[in-house]
């Protein structure tokens, strides 16, 4: 007794996780705008060394899966494609699951290769798919997507989030335009990116694991921590990108671990 007791007393408990596979946000947790956060590059590795598998997932609508691989790349990241799940392909796999075919994209036009199993059809497209379109977004589309959707088109959104912080500062994202078209039609829209279940329980199995046996590793609250939480998984939050002190004392929302950055993840870990 009065060993552990001593040996508790000069051995601090090292807080630690077991998890079958980590699902990685990107932004704001591997990386801020344009710079890998310190120790990033090296938890990738020390995680394929260990044998851990894993997958990116990331709400960016921005760039192609390849796209987000090269940015990866040159940010000193090595990933495989099939380890990326970003909403494009999520969204591609959520139509072809639900057995639509016609599709028009508010997308950057790069991530039409993430569609290729779809026909993009302008006139009559039994889905809208809407992602971060930035300054391409203009009166003439946000009208074209209205038309469409009051076709008879169901209204699909990459994801939701509200802005995003770029190298020129806070930026809208996706949902404001997302919303805009759900008060114009009456209708809301099918989310699919994270914090959509389906999103962490589809890049849970290309593991071959349950959302259960999985720990989320990102820095937003909602779409990280709850979204992992509500599908019985584990979420940590990292202090990085959109973190804030407030963050901690959210009465709704508790991450099962807080750690000052994605450098920490091993330790966590791997002990
Ligand atoms: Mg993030």
């Amino acid at each position: 007794m009065r060993d552990s007791l001593v040996a508790a007393a000069v051995m601090p408990t090292r807080p630690s996780l077991q998890a079958d596979g980590v699902l990685l946000d990107l932004d704001g947790t591997l990386y801020d705008v344009d710079k890998a956060i310190a120790g990033a590059p090296q938890t990738v590795v020390q995680l394929r060394r260990a044998g851990i598998p894993f997958r990116f997932v990331t709400n960016t609508s921005r760039m192609s899966r390849r796209e987000v691989r090269e940015h990866l790349q040159g940010l000193g990241i090595e990933t495989e494609l099939e380890e990326l799940f970003t909403t494009t392909v999520g969204a591609a796999s959520w139509l072809v699951g639900h057995g639509i075919e016609r599709v028009a994209l508010c997308l950057p036009k790069a991530t039409r290769e993430d569609f290729g199993h779809l026909t993009i059809d302008e006139d009559s497209p039994e889905a809208v798919v809407v992602g971060d379109l930035g300054y391409e977004w203009s009166f003439g589309l946000l009208n074209r997507a209205f038309r469409w959707l009051n076709g008879g088109a169901i209204l699909v959104a990459t994801h939701r989030n509200r802005y995003w912080r770029t190298a020129d500062g806070i930026t809208l994202d996706a949902g404001p335009f997302i919303v805009a078209l759900e008060y114009a039609t009456g209708r809301q829209a099918t989310t699919v990116g994270k914090p959509n279940p389906e999103f962490f329980q589809l890049s849970a199995q290309s593991m071959a694991l349950s959302p259960r046996d999985v720990v989320m590793v990102g820095d937003d609250l909602e779409n990280d921590i709850v979204g992992i939480q509500n599908v019985g998984g584990r979420g940590i939050l990292v202090r990085t990108g959109k973190f804030q002190e407030t963050d901690l004392t959210d009465p709704d929302i508790q991450p099962d671990m807080v750690v000052n950055s994605i450098a920490d993840l091993p330790g966590v870990l791997l002990g």
